[in-house]
């Protein structure tokens, strides 16, 4: 809202700071609501091998089932219930459903091996997490190599060092982590050397900037993805690109020598029946979303 001169202006401002008042409270008893009805489910997004477009695994993308207001996307969810503190609860959920239906997952063909990947907040580090991880993980019959965490810099930011104990032990147990949005924050080169990293996923604004713009800022912008993925690789880190879209963004990242895509290229995140559906066909094709 932009504040402006005179009665009306500053009357139309007031309504605006209302409106976003009453919707940020609506969001809050929403989220609350939500928890306890069990509106929140995982809906997962193939993660593909570049080349074959065979799936290694799945994102676990959080969504609420709102009966009035549909299907909604974790934009607006995620931030109010960080600030509420509910998000610790939320992301109990999300990775229960996650592992309940990776475990559903596996019995399909071809899918035995595959991973899924599950977003944390900051607040879910605590140091009782790693057993909780364990626990599950035992509850739903999965090996630990086949739960990725992925964090993005609000869980590294502040280079806590209870932080890093919770990570260090959670990859002792055989996780992988995962570092999101690499590429976006202050100082993600020197994430890489502070926390233990196994899974390098590149910001989807970097993929967008391969073919977009002047050739000139679109030539750097190869170079630096193209260096990412060299620097990731002598840290032994796996390289995910994000947000591939394009059949030609996809072949300049494979040039790249990227490991695996996520996109819409492939497929956008779905819910777990539809999932069980297009994989269980059993034609192969089904199973490489390359072609
Ligand atoms: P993210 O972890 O970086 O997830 C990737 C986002 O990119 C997802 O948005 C996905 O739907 C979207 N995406 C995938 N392929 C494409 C593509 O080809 N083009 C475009 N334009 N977008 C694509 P989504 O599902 O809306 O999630 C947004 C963010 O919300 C996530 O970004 C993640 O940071 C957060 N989030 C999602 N689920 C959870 C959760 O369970 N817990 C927490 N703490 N955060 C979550
Ligand atoms: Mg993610
Ligand atoms: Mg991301
Ligand atoms: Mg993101």
């Amino acid at each position: 809202a932009r504040k402006r001169d005179g009665k009306n202006g500053a009357q139309l401002y007031d309504r605006v700071i209302l409106d976003e008042t009453r919707e940020r409270a609506e969001m809050e008893s929403d989220i609350e609501v939500a928890i306890a009805a069990s509106w929140f489910e995982a809906h997962f997004q193939p993660i593909v091998d570049i080349k074959t477009g065979t799936p290694a695994g799945f994102e676990a993308l959080m969504r609420m089932r709102h009966p009035r207001k549909g299907l909604l996307s974790p934009a607006g969810i995620v931030s109010v219930a960080e600030e509420t503190g509910t998000i610790a609860q939320i992301g109990t959920l999300i990775l229960e459903d996650a592992l309940a239906n990776l475990a559903r997952v596996s019995r399909l063909p071809g899918m035995g091996d595959a991973y899924v990947a599950v977003n944390f907040s900051p607040l879910q580090f605590e140091p009782g997490l790693p057993m909780r991880l364990a626990a599950l993980l035992a509850r739903y019959e999965i090996q630990p190599q086949r739960l990725v965490v992925e964090i993005t810099e609000a869980v590294l930011l502040h280079d806590n060092p209870e932080i890093r104990n919770v990570l260090n032990e959670i990859q002792q147990f055989g996780c992988r982590i995962a570092l999101d949005d690499f590429g976006t924050g202050y100082s993600s080169l020197s994430y890489m050397s502070r926390f233990p990293v196994d899974i390098v996923k590149i910001d989807q604004s970097f993929v967008r900037s391969l073919t977009e713009q002047t050739d000139e800022i679109g030539r750097k912008n190869r170079m630096l993805v193209e260096g990412i993925s060299a620097i990731s690789h002598k840290m032994n880190c796996k390289v995910v690109a994000e947000g591939v879209e394009t059949e030609e963004q996809r072949l300049l990242l494979q040039g790249m020598g990227i490991d695996f895509a996520q996109g819409y290229l492939f497929s956008k995140p779905r819910g777990i029946s539809d999932i069980l559906d297009m994989f269980s066909a059993d034609e192969p094709i089904a199973r490489s979303l390359a072609s």
